[in-house]
């Protein structure tokens, strides 16, 4: 019985480690992270290339990000929110493709650098209700406008305050902020992780 329990988790774990895109990387799914809203953006033509970017909606952190990220799910929902994951760990050849869509350095990080995203450490991020309908935030995700920044004077009262329960949130949990992304977040600690490649 134990042996076959054993062979069980044993064919689990490959059955997850075949399907991750790269090494150490973890799905972020409603098991992992218990009410989380994924809607990853570039999955979608919604973004600010127009195009699908991703081959598919599933999103991929490292395993110390997602604990992170359990802690923001279980203090949002005392506030009544739910978190919504916009978008995760994004390969190299992903940055290339919003690269290629959109050459501009004031907007993305060029391929000759490396993007926070890819360690599998950042996250962006917004707020639904309990019922999993999408908030209204100071912007758009990838907006960069004066409302994309952490100054949330320039927005609707209750929509800067929502953001700044976001924030306080994610800041709790062990992440940190930059100050003109309102929706993206790192662990804090995120330099010390290698880019993770694709296989
Ligand atoms: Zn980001």
């Amino acid at each position: 019985m134990i042996l076959r329990a054993l062979l069980l988790l044993g064919w689990t774990g490959c059955f997850v480690w075949a399907q991750a895109p790269g090494e150490g990387l973890v799905e972020v799914s409603g098991d992992s992270v218990p009410g989380i809203v994924i809607e990853m953006r570039y999955a979608t033509a919604r973004n600010i290339t127009g195009k699908k970017i991703y081959p598919d909606g599933r999103a991929w952190l490292r395993l110390e990000t997602i604990r992170n990220m359990e802690k923001v799910v279980m203090d949002l929902r005392t506030r009544g929110y739910r978190l919504v994951l916009w978008d995760a760990w994004r390969p190299i050849s992903a940055q290339k493709a919003l690269w290629a869509a959109k050459p501009d350095g004031k907007f993305l990080t060029p391929p000759t650098k490396i993007s926070r995203h890819s360690r599998g450490t950042s996250v962006d991020v917004s707020l639904a209700d309990l019922q999993g309908k999408l908030l209204e935030m100071p912007s758009d995700h990838d907006e960069f406008s004066a409302k994309a920044d952490e100054n949330f004077s320039d927005v609707p009262k209750e929509v800067g305050g929502r953001a700044r329960i976001l924030r306080q949130a994610m800041f709790r949990a062990g992440f940190s902020g930059v100050p003109d992304e309102w929706w993206h977040y790192d662990l804090r600690d995120w330099t010390s992780y290698d880019p993770i490649q694709e296989r």
